[in-house]
């Protein structure tokens, strides 16, 4: 079955937050509860995760989730990546190492900070480890995993540049955190049909370093997807109230929910 199931709809805080707990979400709905972004593809029996939260051991357990055949990082900000020792678990019962792939600032970045995690990286304890081969990608240059075809893409606007990528020529395409899509990437989104797209809604308001509802509603009316949905939400997105405003074929997404592609 080709399918993705969003891991993980909310932002860097989750919801409900430490410090604020609900915002503005409803504390009665399930669906406002967030766990950190990620999200699980599977097509043509090859399985990928996109990013790997701190709530990801969680997540994969809730999902029935056991084996991946890689990881895709959309940068190396803590929300996305604090997840990875628990990758430990996805090469436990073999040895043949986990591909994980990303931009080179990212992929640096991720081995600075997690060195112990990397085959190509001598061990300094014999202690179990994930083991994990990083692979650096070229925006607009495709590579596959299995027989899935994956481009990556250049967004802008974050902090840091942010990859985002488009799986078997748009079936599903995955926007991270950005503000602005360089004209190149645009372009290329414009050329595909896209049928799934997952857009980051952070807050509803244009924010210093995330696009709002307004933006987005901008590039859905540019490339033309036949499917929305919104993740990466703070506590100031209920659900309820998203979905209110959402126009026809787009949606808040929640954790779980399971997308056919
Ligand atoms: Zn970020």
């Amino acid at each position: 079955m080709n399918r993705a199931i969003i891991l993980g709809s909310g932002a860097a805080p989750g919801v409900p937050t430490i410090s604020d707990g609900w915002g503005n979400c409803n504390p009665h709905n399930p669906k406002n509860r967030r766990t950190r972004a990620g999200v699980y593809v599977e097509i043509n029996n090859i399985k990928v995760l996109i990013d790997t939260s701190a709530d990801i051991r969680n997540q994969l357990l809730d999902n029935d989730i056991h084996t991946i055949d890689a990881v895709l990082y959309t940068h190396a900000h803590a929300d996305h990546i604090m997840g990875i020792d628990d990758l430990r678990a996805l090469t436990y019962h073999h040895n043949q190492g986990l591909n994980i792939y990303g931009a080179k600032p990212h992929i640096e970045e991720i081995r600075n900070r997690f060195d112990y995690v990397f085959t190509d990286i001598p061990a300094k304890e014999a202690t179990q480890r994930p083991q994990l081969i990083s692979n650096v990608i070229e925006y607009g240059q495709q590579f596959y995993v299995g027989n899935l075809k994956i481009m990556p893409l250049e967004f802008a606007g974050h902090p840091v540049p942010t990859t985002g990528y488009s799986l078997d020529d748009g079936r599903l395409v995955l926007v991270p955190d950005y503000k602005i899509i360089p004209p190149l990437t645009l372009e290329y989104l414009q050329k595909i049909d896209v049928n799934v797209l997952i857009m980051p809604l952070t807050n509803l308001e244009t924010s210093r370093y995330h696009a709002g509802k307004e933006d987005n509603l901008m590039y859905i009316q540019k490339i033309r997807p036949q499917r929305v949905f919104w993740t990466h939400m703070s506590p100031k997105c209920d659900y309820d109230n998203v979905m209110r405003i959402s126009p026809a074929n787009t949606a808040p997404a929640y954790d779980g929910l399971e997308i056919e592609l």
